[in-house]
């Protein structure tokens, strides 16, 4: 028996999810007595899967296939199916994302599996098979009980530790044999709104609210996230008062965001605001009120106003 972990890829570079998806795969395997397989489809350099292994997986099958790009999603699921029954494989484990939701529920029905979605920790078998999984948009926690002999996991972004430590993993081609059918429904392109970094997917943002007193002042904002690579966000009376685009509006009636890292600026932390940032890895806050209920939320805290604190914090990050 083995445990099977599907990759993917942004032309080409393995994403962070999927290595993060490979750890778990790991720890699950350790727990269980079982190896860890990854599966890579469509065009990907060997050299970038042989470095799967440092996040935990022993072996990489590579379908190489060039059609089997990321816009057809039937036949990810079946090239999938076939090296989850090459190996042996009762578990399917994969990051919680979109591409990652369209595969595994058509995965699900095909081995009939049961299927846990942002999932945030190691099965408990002491009794069953109890799969915790965060709800709510991270204020909650849920257990699932699974009880098919397959089973899928969709890992939560952020949820597990990545292990670097692996040695390389050994790359081998598998040819599945696939019908037309399969690629009869396509995704054929996705034109970009624009060349900002997404804030769902962002890895780092840094958000501003009414604190920063009008559009003008943004300037600081823009020059943080710059310097931090980051994608930018704000309150919902920002985005209501026009400073900001709605798109860049995070909370609870906005955006659900799970970066790594989440600086929030002169933003309060209404329980509103907080019901999008709370699956953050780390959250700064930067607010001249100590009293700020935002603090009570953060890992790391200035108490500072904005004006001087941020051309500062810029300076610094630049000259690092
Ligand atoms: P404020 O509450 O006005 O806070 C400004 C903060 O800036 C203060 O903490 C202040 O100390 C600090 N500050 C001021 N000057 C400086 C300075 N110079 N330097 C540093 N700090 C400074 N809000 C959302 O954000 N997202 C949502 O999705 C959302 N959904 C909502 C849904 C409903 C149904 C309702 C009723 C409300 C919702 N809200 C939402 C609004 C929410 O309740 C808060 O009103 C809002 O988040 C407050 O925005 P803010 O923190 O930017 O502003």
């Amino acid at each position: 028996m083995s445990i099977l972990v599907y990759i993917e890829h942004d032309e080409g570079a393995v994403k962070k999810t999927s290595l993060e998806a490979v750890s778990y795969g790991k720890a699950l395997g350790e727990k269980e007595g079982k190896s860890v397989t990854a599966v890579a489809l469509g065009k990907i350099d060997d050299a970038e899967l042989t470095k799967v292994g440092s996040a935990g997986a022993d072996k990489v099958l590579h379908v190489a296939d060039e059609k089997l790009s990321a816009g057809v999603i039937q036949a990810h699921a079946n090239a999938v199916a076939k090296a989850y029954e090459k190996e042996g494989a009762n578990t399917l484990v994969l990051a919680k994302s979109s591409l990652g939701d369209a595969v595994a529920a058509r995965l699900a029905v095909k081995l009939k599996a049961g299927l846990v979605s942002n999932v945030v920790d190691l099965p408990d078998t002491n009794s069953g098979y109890k799969v915790k999984r965060s709800i709510y948009t991270g204020k909650a926690f849920a257990i699932t009980e699974v009880n098919t002999d397959n089973k899928i996991l969709a890992v939560k972004k952020n949820a597990v530790s990545l292990r670097t430590d692996g040695p390389d993993a050994k790359v081998e081609k598998l040819e599945v044999e696939l019908s037309e059918s399969d690629f009869s429904a396509k995704i054929t392109s996705t034109d970009k709104a624009t060349d900002e970094i997404s804030l769902p997917e962002a890895d780092i943002i840094v958000s501003g609210g009414r604190g920063l007193k009008g559009a003008e002042n943004w300037g600081i904002i823009e020059d943080l996230a710059k310097a931090m690579g980051a994608a930018m966000g704000c309150s919902k009376p920002v985005s209501d008062s026009g400073w900001r685009p709605h798109h860049e509006h995070v909370g609870q009636t906005g955006v659900k965001v799970a970066p790594s890292l989440y600086v929030a600026v002169g933003i309060s932390g209404a329980i509103q605001h907080l019901a999008g940032v709370n699956a953050s890895k780390y959250i700064v806050v930067i607010n001249k009120d100590p009293e700020a209920p935002f603090f009570k939320s953060a890992d790391y805290g200035i108490v500072g106003d904005a004006f001087e604190v941020l051309p500062k914090l810029t300076e610094a990050i630049k000259a690092i």
